[in-house]
């Protein structure tokens, strides 16, 4: 412990409590300092801590590990906070190489995590920012991610696709059930956690409508996912757009190809505005059905989320039952709930965290932060690993009897990741 170190404001809480020593010793003297006094103490203090944050070994709360992912973006690195002891991934920017474009596709990511809550949507935790870089704190899902795994594995039997699709299929319909539109569906953004459920990842691209029949202009997403409307340089709808990538994304899980493949852009774009794709014979007679009902050249005729979810292919497929409502975002309804109010889940995660040393005062003051403050990530954190342990969390189950069709070699598509690109249309 160094006393001439200065504090480390940036991550201070603030609630009246200080981080100096001296004042904890003259007001309480044989109290116990709560793990979180000792963090902040810590992060005030220590030199270690200190040195740790400054070359990012440690951001905000969270001790940072090894990279595990690299975007356009992006660089993606493992972490673990410090109090709850949780693994977390964590995007991290380089602020000063956003151009304004990039800028607003972040604060789009941001705002479309956080109005989303759903078991097969990553979520964000909390964002910290400093003067060079911005944090995302998100959901570890430690499984790789679908392209890594088909094209090292080669495709997927049909009934291991059911529930993967399933749970695509089920995160994408919260999503405009919210207004969100993905716009960059594709199997690298397809995360598997641990335990198998399905996670998906990569908002940058997203974007709000006001209704899901709202015109958009924007040009995003990657190539070989792109609905027709998309290479017409016309305005175009989202939800049909998400509709078609998830088209091609089942496709290649069920054969381990590409439906539409050039070794160009442009030779790319006639493939897909031709609409000639070959289905292999071997793939069920539901599935082709499926696949045909997405891959409709005119967005009008294309299935709507509904009809997929309905559809012969993924009728023996247990969904989830609808998210709870009493998923909050902010711990604030913690306090405002009165005395006996709370659910036996919300009462663990107050009592959690309060074990931890987050106060009343502590929430109070996080008010109007949503993902930017460190109570807030704690508290998200908590609850989530609750209800993971409920088992909230799961893949779903097929219920009926479904053939497996014999796997086949693997095919083309090995260490071809799928780059993510962005023009307006004129
Ligand atoms: P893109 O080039 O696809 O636009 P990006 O800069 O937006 O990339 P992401 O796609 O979000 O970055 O992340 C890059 C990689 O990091 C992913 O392919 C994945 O391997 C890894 N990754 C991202 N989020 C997580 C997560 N929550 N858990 C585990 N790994 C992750």
């Amino acid at each position: 412990m160094s006393p001439q170190v200065p504090r480390h404001s940036l991550y201070s809480l603030t609630d009246s409590s200080d981080c100096g020593p001296e004042k904890e010793e003259e007001e309480e003297p044989s109290r116990r300092l709560t793990p979180l006094e000792n963090l902040t103490l810590d992060m005030c203090h220590n030199e270690n801590t200190i040195k740790e944050l400054t070359v990012g070994r440690r951001v905000g709360f969270y001790k940072v590990r090894g990279e595990i992912g690299c975007g356009n973006f992006s660089k993606v690195k493992l972490a673990f906070h410090a109090l709850t002891k949780d693994k977390v991934a964590i995007k991290v920017l380089d602020k000063l190489r956003l151009d304004l474009q990039t800028q607003r596709m972040l604060s789009r990511e941001i705002s479309s995590m956080e109005s989303l809550f759903h078991p097969n949507v990553v979520r964000l935790y909390e964002v910290v920012e400093t003067p060079s870089r911005l944090y995302l704190v998100l959901e570890y899902a430690g499984g790789g991610d679908l392209h890594s795994r088909i094209t090292s594995q080669g495709k997927i039997s049909e009934p291991e696709s059911k529930i993967v699709f399933a749970q695509i299929l089920s995160a994408v319909k919260h999503m405009h059930d919210n207004n969100i539109i993905h716009r960059d569906l594709k199997a690298e953004n397809v995360l598997f956690s641990c335990n198998a459920c399905v996670k998906v990842a990569d908002f940058g691209f997203s974007t709000r409508v006001s209704t899901n029949n709202q015109m958009l202009d924007t040009f995003c997403g990657s190539p070989p996912y792109a609905a027709p409307e998309l290479f017409k340089d016309e305005s175009y709808m989202g939800p049909p757009v998400d509709v078609w990538a998830m088209g091609v994304l089942l496709f290649f899980m069920v054969t381990g190809t590409m439906p539409f493949r050039a070794d160009t852009v442009p030779r790319l774009r006639r493939c897909v505005l031709e609409g000639a794709y070959v289905l292999p014979i071997w793939v069920s007679a539901p599935c082709q059905r499926l696949i045909q009902g997405i891959l409709k050249p005119e967005p009008s005729e294309r299935y709507a989320l509904d009809q997929m979810l309905g559809c012969e292919w993924l009728l023996p497929v247990e969904f989830f039952r609808p998210v709870p409502p009493t998923y909050r975002l902010n711990p604030m309804h913690l306090l405002e709930s009165g005395p006996g109010r709370l659910n036996q889940e919300e009462e663990e995660v107050r009592v959690a965290l309060q074990e931890l040393g987050v106060t009343e005062e502590h929430i109070l003051n996080n008010q109007s932060k949503n993902s930017r403050s460190p109570v807030t990530g704690i508290y998200r954190i908590i609850l989530h690993r609750m209800q993971r342990n409920k088992g909230t969390e799961r893949a779903p189950m097929i219920t009926g009897v479904v053939k497996d069709p014999k796997r086949d070699s693997l095919r083309a598509y090995r260490n071809l990741r799928h780059t993510s690109k962005l023009c307006v249309l004129s």
